[in-house]
C-alpha cells in the first residue's frame, strides 16, 4: 500500500476511534456523574435525557413543577415560601381578600340567573396554592344562606401534598384529613360541607345532576406545553435530514437518509444538554438548552394538527406555537361537567381486554348548569410564542435553570381552551377573555374597597388596601390589570343571556 494512503488510513482510524469515544457513554458519564449539577433534579434530568435523548419542554415542565423528587410545587413549598411577599411570586388573591369575594359574587350572580339550584352545588378549585382564594369566596358565600345551603362539596385538585396540608389548615381548620379512594378528604371550618382533595381532575367523578362551579387561578400556566417551529420543504431541509433515530429500543442508524419532505413541517423544540456545560464545564454555561429537533416526532406529526389555528401557520416556515394539550383536557373537562358530554352515553360501562372496567363516559347532562371561571395571563386571541418563563425571589431567571427551585410557566392560550371547550360538549358557551382590570371593575371593585377604606383609621393599612387596589386593576406599564384575563365557560343559552363582567348585567 502507498505510504500516503496508509496514513491517510492511520489517521481516520484515529480519527475514528477519538470520535466515537466521545460518543460511548464512559466518557461522557466520567464528566457526567463527576459534575456538580445545579441541583438533584438538573442530575436526574440530565440522565434521563442522556438515556433516551431530548426531551420536550412538556417533560421537562412536568418534572420540575410537580416531580415528588425535587418538583417546585411538591418540595420548594415544604422550604420555602412559594407564593406571597416573602416568596418568589405574589398572585391576585393574595394580593387582596377583595379579589376573592369578587369572585364569589360573580359566582351568585351565575347560581341566580340559573335559577338557584337548591342542591348539588359543587365548589372545584384547580391548582388552589395557599388555599386564600377559596378561604375568601367561602367567607363571601356565608352571607347567600340559600347558596351555601345547596353546597354538596368543595373539590380541590392539587398535585402537592404540602400546599394540600396547607390548604387543610385554611379552609378546615383543627378538622382532621382522611385518605379517601381518590384522594384526601376534611370538613369545612365554615359550613357543613366536606373538602375534598384530587391530584388530577379525571379522578372527580362526573355525576349526574349536579352543579359545578369551577375556578382556575394561575393554574393553566403551569401545565405543561409543547413547542413548535415550521421548517422549510426541501431541498433547503435536505442537509438536516437525519442519519439517525430514536427507536422503541434505542438510536439506530439510517442507511438511507428519510424521504426529504416537499412541504413545510413542524419539528419539536425539546430540551438538551447543553456540551459546553456538561462536557466542557464552561463556567456560566446553562445546563440545559433549547434544540430544534432534526426529525418529526409523534409530537410534532399530530398535536399542531389538532385545531386550524395552527395548520394554517404550517405552510409558513419559520412559525412558532405553544401548545398546551393538559390545558386543552382540562378545559374540556370543565365544559363536560357543565353542559355535559357530546357524546351519548354507553349503556353500561365496557370491560377493557384485562376485564378492568373502563371508566364510564360522562353522562349527557338534562339541564347544563354550572359555571368555570380561568383566570390567568396570556393573549387575548393569538398563540403563544416563546413564553416560557423562570421566576424566583420575584425575578425573571432563564426557565431552564436550577431545575425544581425555580417556577417555570407558559402563557395560556384562552383561544384554545375555548376551543377544547365547545368541541367537547354542544351544551356549553364560552365568553372572554376579558382584561382582570375590566373584570374587576363592572364587579364593582371600587364600591367594595371603598367600603372596606370608611372603616379604617390607620394610615399605614389605608395605603395598602389603596395599593392592592391599583395593583389588581392598573393597566399601564404590563399591570396585573392588563396582563390577567378572564374567560368563563356556562351553559349553552343561544348568546340570550352574557355573564356578569362580560357584558352580561345581573339576572334574578
Ligand atoms: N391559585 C393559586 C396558586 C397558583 S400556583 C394562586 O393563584 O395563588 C399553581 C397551583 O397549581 C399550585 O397549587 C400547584 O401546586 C398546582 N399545580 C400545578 N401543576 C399542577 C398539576 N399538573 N396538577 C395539579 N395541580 C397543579
Amino acid at each position: 500500500m502507498h505510504h500516503g494512503a496508509r496514513r491517510t488510513l492511520t489517521l481516520l482510524a484515529r480519527r475514528y476511534q477519538t470520535q466515537s469515544l466521545t460518543k460511548t457513554s464512559r466518557r461522557w458519564n466520567s464528566t457526567f456523574n463527576k459534575r456538580e449539577w445545579s441541583t438533584p433534579l438538573a442530575r436526574t434530568l440530565a440522565n434521563a435525557i442522556n438515556v433516551t435523548g431530548p426531551i420536550p419542554i412538556a417533560a421537562f415542565m412536568r418534572q420540575v413543577l410537580t416531580s415528588p423528587d425535587g418538583g417546585y410545587y411538591t418540595t420548594r413549598a415544604e422550604t420555602g415560601e412559594v407564593f406571597g411577599q416573602k416568596g418568589d411570586f405574589i398572585t391576585s388573591p393574595e394580593i387582596s381578600q377583595v379579589f376573592g369575594e369578587l369572585v364569589a359574587i360573580w359566582t351568585i350572580t351565575e347560581w341566580l340567573a340559573q335559577g338557584r339550584k337548591r342542591s348539588g352545588v359543587q365548589l372545584i378549585e384547580v391548582g388552589p396554592g395557599k388555599g386564600t382564594l377559596m378561604d375568601d369566596m367561602l367567607r363571601a358565600f356565608r352571607n347567600f344562606k340559600t347558596f351555601t345551603s345547596s353546597i354538596e362539596a368543595i373539590y380541590l385538585v392539587e398535585a402537592s401534598p404540602t400546599l394540600r396540608e396547607l390548604q387543610r389548615k385554611v379552609l378546615c381548620g383543627d378538622a382532621a384529613m382522611e385518605e379517601t379512594d381518590i384522594g384526601h378528604k376534611s370538613t369545612c371550618k365554615y359550613f357543613d360541607a366536606p373538602v375534598v382533595w384530587v391530584e388530577d381532575i379525571r379522578l372527580l367523578p362526573h355525576e349526574e345532576d349536579r352543579t359545578p362551579f369551577i375556578y382556575a387561578h394561575e393554574f393553566f400556566d403551569a401545565l405543561p406545553i409543547h413547542a413548535f417551529e415550521s421548517i422549510p420543504p426541501s431541498p433547503e431541509n435536505e442537509p438536516q435530514q437525519p442519519r439517525e433515530i430514536m427507536t422503541p429500543t434505542g438510536p439506530a442508524k439510517l442507511h438511507q437518509p428519510l424521504k426529504a419532505a416537499n412541504t413545510p413541517q413542524w419539528r419539536e423544540l425539546m430540551v438538551t444538554l447543553n456540551p459546553k456545560a456538561v462536557e466542557e464545564n464552561q463556567e456560566g454555561e446553562p445546563e440545559f438548552q433549547l434544540t430544534l429537533a432534526k426529525a418529526s416526532n409523534p409530537s410534532s406529526l399530530v398535536i399542531p394538527e389538532i385545531s386550524e389555528r395552527y395548520r394554517a401557520l404550517k405552510s409558513q416556515p419559520g412559525s412558532t406555537v405553544e401548545i398546551s394539550p393538559e390545558g386543552r383536557i382540562y378545559s374540556a373537562d370543565f365544559a363536560r361537567r357543565i353542559g355535559g358530554s357530546s357524546q351519548p352515553p354507553r349503556a353500561a360501562p365496557r370491560k377493557t381486554r384485562q376485564g378492568k372496567s373502563q371508566t364510564p363516559t360522562p353522562p349527557v347532562k338534562r339541564e347544563p348548569s354550572g359555571a368555570a371561571l380561568i383566570m390567568d395571563y396570556g393573549p387575548l386571541s393569538t398563540i403563544p410564542v416563546n413564553s416560557l418563563r423562570g421566576i424566583s425571589n420575584h425575578r425573571k431567571v432563564p426557565p431552564l435553570s436550577s431545575p425544581g427551585q425555580v417556577d417555570v410557566s407558559a402563557d395560556v392560550d384562552f383561544t384554545s381552551l375555548a376551543e377544547a371547550a365547545i368541541e367537547a360538549s354542544e351544551g356549553v358557551e364560552v365568553h372572554g377573555p376579558v382584561e382582570q382590570g375590566d373584570f374587576l371593575q363592572v364587579m364593582g371593585i371600587a364600591e367594595r374597597m371603598q367600603q372596606l377604606l370608611r372603616g379604617v383609621q390607620d394610615e399605614e393599612r389605608r395605603k395598602t388596601l389603596e395599593s392592592a387596589w391599583q395593583r389588581l386593576v392598573e393597566k399601564g406599564g404590563g399591570g396585573m390589570g392588563k396582563l390577567y384575563k378572564f374567560m368563563a365557560i356556562i351553559p349553552e343559552n343561544g348568546g340570550k343571556r352574557r355573564p356578569v363582567g362580560f357584558g352580561g348585567s345581573v339576572v334574578w
